[in-house]
């Protein structure tokens, strides 16, 4: 009996290893994307998780803060611009970044990410650049609630960049990690075609903070993205009453 009972907990671990290790190193090559027309043809917007995003247009392809975790960037279309929103280690990830990056890929970086990266173009808040061909508008990204420790928000303001990407005429607004800020109301963000607005708690916004963003900005689509934990079915509800808003819920955990 106790013979068997070795055997058998080692034919699990003979056979039961290579496919755990299978499982746990696993990423869906294919992951889920949306399709919005512009008027230079579609923008394909590929969800790859987390902060993390990918769009491709005019036989361009953009990463947003692209992160190892989420997928692998060995086999995903290489970038003719990358975008970081910030340095947390889940938003900025140099071997991603190498990955993903052939000669002459463009990044765009906020000035404290630029410490690790040689070669990037620092954008400041309220920056407006055209790299690789689109033009790309940096705001402000921070917290006024949400602190980590008396006096110390999470994501200070004046260092983190939100982005507004101008594929033709179509505005594509990625806020990176914020909460409602008042700049959400300003014309370079308000009206946009489509807006990523992160619900990942503690560091980003409440279900309140996002509907409230959502009134200020306006946009035709959104996207809560970053989403961690947030119930989203709980989003969902309290997004409906928001007039003129689209919301669309992608994985975004
Ligand atoms: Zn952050
Ligand atoms: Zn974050």
């Amino acid at each position: 009996m106790r013979t068997m009972l070795w055997v058998s907990s080692l034919l699990l671990l003979v056979l039961g290893l290579p496919s755990l290790a299978a499982a746990q190193s696993a990423k869906p090559a294919v992951k889920l994307a949306d399709t919005i027309p512009t008027d230079n043809g579609d923008l394909v917007i590929t969800f790859l998780g987390h902060g993390t995003l990918m769009f491709q247009w005019a036989g361009k392809v953009v990463h947003v803060d692209p992160w190892s975790t989420q997928a692998d960037y060995a086999v995903l279309p290489r970038a003719d611009l990358v975008l970081v929103t910030h340095e947390h280690r889940d938003h900025l990830d140099p071997a991603a970044i190498k990955a993903v990056s052939k000669p002459g890929t463009v990044i765009g970086v906020t000035l404290k990410a630029s410490a690790t990266l040689d070669g990037a173009v620092v954008l400041k808040n309220g920056d407006s650049r055209e790299l690789a061909g689109i033009v790309v508008d940096a705001v402000p990204a921070y917290n006024i609630a949400h602190q980590r420790s008396p006096g110390m928000p999470f994501h200070p303001r004046g260092e983190g960049n939100g982005y507004v990407l101008h594929f033709g005429s179509t505005r594509v607004y990625v806020a990176g990690d914020t909460e409602n800020i008042p700049e959400m109301a300003a014309p370079v963000v308000k009206g946009v075609d489509a807006a990523f607005l992160p619900v990942n708690l503690p560091y980003t916004m409440t279900i309140d903070m996002l509907v409230d963003a959502a009134r200020m900005i306006q946009p035709r689509i959104l996207y809560p993205y970053h989403t961690t934990d947030t119930d989203m079915a709980k989003v969902a509800v309290a997004l409906k009453d928001v007039p003129g808003v689209e919301t669309r819920i992608r994985p975004m955990k």
